[in-house]
């Protein structure tokens, strides 16, 4: 029943209104330190300032509940890899980022929810000094964007489209360690406590390779992130470049975890080679995706440089290949045999 002290009901759409503006401002408003942030949240639009002679580089990126996410997952992780997906493509590019928009589809006002999804995102938003200035927020299946605008020098942007042939390729960190996780959450392989926690947190906290992309700016020829998987994410750069690679699986770098199944399958010999476990250990380290590392080229004669970037960024690289004339991609063993077959790579429209 309505009491007597309460205002006088509102207009139905207008009460949506007022709970959506409260909800904004206890979430997502906050002090901003940006002095290049003219208007931030709460007008029709942000307003920025570039820095003089940078570029604006600009990317999105969607997590949709059932898609990328289960309903049940912690939303502070949520709110962590919802920013962290889009500043790895910053990383990928060379770009610094700096402003971030989010538009979010929420089933339920649930403040608890929002709470420690914010928690999640601001606190790498703070890391990163990258400031949320706008967004949109409406009643939906949950599916959350965030959309982040970075900069960079003028003509300074890592494309895919750069790789020469006889460039080194790289990889930073180590492959496959999500996708493991994966599988052992999925009850598909069995990992020691410790182990599992490590590679857990590598699947649900991402971090974005942003100090290293930076890094590589006027060094490495071509870069991107690998979201999807080694294979395939490197296929792109092939196909940008119009040339092809090939890569000593040996040298890929990987967790200890996922180096004692690879050599375990191989230690088996033939036999073992055909089974499971061989199959799930080569498909982690070729075709793993959420990984977010950075696979990039770059000429023989950087080497030195890309070794003081790795340095500078406190980021590890490792060489695992080179670009070739002869296009597509080939990956053979420590004998120098080709791999017969490769792991797909993950692809949200494939069929079959
Ligand atoms: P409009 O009516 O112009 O679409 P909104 O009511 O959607 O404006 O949003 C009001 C202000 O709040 C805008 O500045 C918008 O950028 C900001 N905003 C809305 N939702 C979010 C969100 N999820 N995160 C950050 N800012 C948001
Ligand atoms: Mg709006």
């Amino acid at each position: 029943m309505q009491r007597a002290d309460a205002p006088a009901p509102v207009d139905p759409k207008l009460a949506r209104k007022r709970g959506e503006f409260a909800l904004i401002e206890r979430h997502f408003r906050r002090p901003i330190h940006d002095a290049a942030v003219r208007l931030g949240i709460g007008d029709d639009a942000a307003v920025v300032a570039p820095a003089a002679g940078c570029e604006v580089v600009l990317a999105v990126d969607m997590l949709v509940e059932g898609r990328h996410f289960l309903p049940d997952t912690d939303p502070e992780l949520l709110g962590h890899k919802a920013l962290a997906v889009n500043l790895s493509d910053m990383a990928a590019m060379g770009a610094r980022p700096r402003w971030a928009l989010l538009a979010g589809a929420l089933p339920s006002a649930d403040e608890a929810w929002l709470a420690a999804f914010t928690r999640g995102l601001f606190a790498l938003a703070d890391r990163y000094e990258v400031t949320l200035v706008g967004g949109d927020t409406t009643r939906g299946p949950r599916n959350l964007c965030v959309t982040i605008v970075g900069e960079l020098p003028t003509g300074t942007a890592i494309t895919r489209a750069g790789a020469h042939v006889d460039d080194d390729v790289y990889v930073s960190g180590s492959l496959g360690d999500a996708m493991l996780a994966l599988a052992a959450i999925e009850g598909r392989v069995t990992l020691p406590a410790a182990e599992f926690a490590a590679l857990r947190t590598r699947l649900e906290r991402p971090e974005p390779r942003v100090a290293l992309g930076m890094a590589l700016r006027g060094i490495a020829s071509a870069a991107l992130d690998v979201s999807d998987g080694l294979t395939g994410d490197l296929g792109h750069i092939l196909d940008a470049s119009g040339v092809g690679a090939a890569l000593d699986v040996t040298a890929i770098p990987r967790s200890r975890a996922l180096a004692r199944l690879i050599d375990a399958a191989f230690a088996g010999g033939e036999a073992a080679q055909e089974d499971a476990s061989h199959e799930l250990a080569l498909a982690c380290l070729l075709a793993g995706g959420d990984d977010y590392e950075l696979c990039f080229t770059a000429a023989p004669t950087r080497r030195a440089d890309v070794a003081r970037a790795a340095r500078d960024a406190d980021t590890p690289v490792t060489r695992i290949g080179a670009i070739t004339a002869q296009r597509g991609l080939r990956v053979h063993d420590a004998t120098g045999a080709p791999l017969r077959v490769l792991p797909r790579a993950f692809d949200h429209f494939a069929t079959g």
